[in-house]
């Protein structure tokens, strides 16, 4: 057991040395739970004591390096804590933004923002501006902090702190740091979010889309129109896929209003969210519509009645965003891409940090993957069997049977 207030650590003396108190061992104070680090063999548990003094008497975390007497897993599990801070930067060029791919490291053969990890006795703005200038050659002008944001570390129990800041560079000529970056290129926000998988460029990509005018000017998104008269705010949101969620998928699609069929446990999932104070949101690819098998009037319809019947129940929808464009468009909207997501933060206020993504197929896990967010597949378990390949690589922070279910885990999730 790890117990730690103000930088001071309990510790036990057994033999001459210092170590952590044991799980069977009993305290002189009570403790609440803060966390668990896994270092395969020893798993260490972190207390935080509730205490009406200040304990003058523990080991100051940063003195422990310094001594033999205190066990080498102490001096683990506190260096272990020290968060690591890394500092990137949104270069951009109207709605366009600048993202390196790298040769080596972490992110090999990966999109990333330019930056890195900061150097000893460096500041973020010193260190981002270093590391960009090494990675392409040209000195980058910063334009103020976006945002701060923390992350865990991927695999280890260690967290890291990203400083993210936007700026431009002096001039387009690159010269590329052979060894460490192999291409650099100018992307819309939404295909960057595709391309990267650093949680602080796809947080940092929305919140600089958001401060952006022209990047929110050229999303184009379709939607039913219900968020017209709402004031953007970040409240916890689940972007909902429509078909197989809410509603019992078709072969041959859901053409019109009676074809509209709701799952068993959609509207008591639904209920729950919204009970819990949750904005609910939903997000659907409807190629039929590109085809004009289901013209864009007829689908308005369908959803009106989804929504009537939604409404008799109690349950109200921020918004609708559908796609209508067929599988090989461009466009940015069409799941996996992140566009209808990206509109919900532009038109409502969603954030990344503060949304999950739900849908059955594994491509509604990969947009919410894409967007930053947390996700949950959802399907009964024949259909989950056919498709556990597939969405493997997006790993799902939840799986359910079904809506209800979801809701249930995902709210114990967020406390
Ligand atoms: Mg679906």
């Amino acid at each position: 057991m790890f117990v730690e207030t103000d930088g001071q650590v309990f510790l036990v003396r057994d033999r001459g040395k210092y170590r952590f108190p044991r799980g069977e061992e009993s305290l002189p104070f009570r403790t609440d739970p803060n966390g668990v680090m896994d270092f395969g063999e020893d798993r260490v548990v972190k207390r935080t004591p509730r205490l009406d003094h200040h304990p003058e008497e523990w080991m100051g975390r940063d003195s422990v390096f310094e001594r033999t007497d205190v066990d080498p897993l102490v001096k683990r599990a506190i260096y272990t804590t020290m968060i690591r801070c890394v500092s990137e930067v949104i270069l951009s060029k109207g709605p366009r933004v600048l993202m390196v791919k790298a040769v080596r490291g972490y992110s090999k053969g990966h999109w990333n923002i330019p930056g890195g990890f900061m150097d000893y006795g460096e500041g973020p703005e010193a260190g981002v501006e270093r590391e960009a200038k090494e990675e392409i050659g040209t000195q980058v002008v910063l334009d103020g902090l976006l945002n701060v944001y923390v992350s865990g570390f991927p695999g280890k129990p260690a967290y890291t702190l990203g400083f993210v800041y936007k700026g431009h560079l002096k001039s387009d000529r690159f010269r590329l740091k052979a060894d460490e970056i192999e291409e650099a290129a100018w992307f819309t926000v939404d295909k960057g979010l595709t391309l990267t998988r650093n949680p602080f460029a796809k947080w940092g990509l929305v919140d600089f889309f958001l401060q952006s005018p022209v990047a929110r000017r050229a999303l184009h998104v379709k939607r039913h129109g219900l968020s017209e008269r709402t004031k953007p705010a970040d409240v916890p949101t689940v972007l909902l896929d429509r078909d197989g969620v809410i509603n019992r998928g078709r072969p041959g699609y859901v053409r019109t209003p009676e074809q509209f069929e709701f799952l068993p446990s959609a509207i008591a999932g639904m209920r729950l969210f919204q009970e819990h104070g949750w904005r609910l949101v939903i997000v659907t690819n409807q190629d039929a519509s590109g085809w004009k098998l289901v013209p864009e009037r007829q689908l308005r319809r369908i959803h009106d009645r989804m929504l009537a019947s939604l409404r008799t129940e109690g349950i109200r929808i921020s918004e609708i965003y559908y796609c209508p464009h067929h599988v090989l468009s461009e466009c940015a909207c069409r799941k996996p891409r992140p566009g209808m997501l990206l509109a919900a933060a532009r038109d409502l206020g969603v954030r990344p940090r503060n949304a999950w993504m739900v849908g059955d197929k594994p491509l509604d896990v990969q947009t919410g993957r894409a967007f930053g967010c947390h996700t949950a597949w959802v399907g009964p378990p024949s259909w989950r069997k056919r498709f556990e390949a597939d969405v493997h690589p997006w790993s799902p922070d939840v799986i359910a049977d079904d809506l209800r279910k979801a809701a249930v885990a995902i709210l114990k999730r967020t406390g």
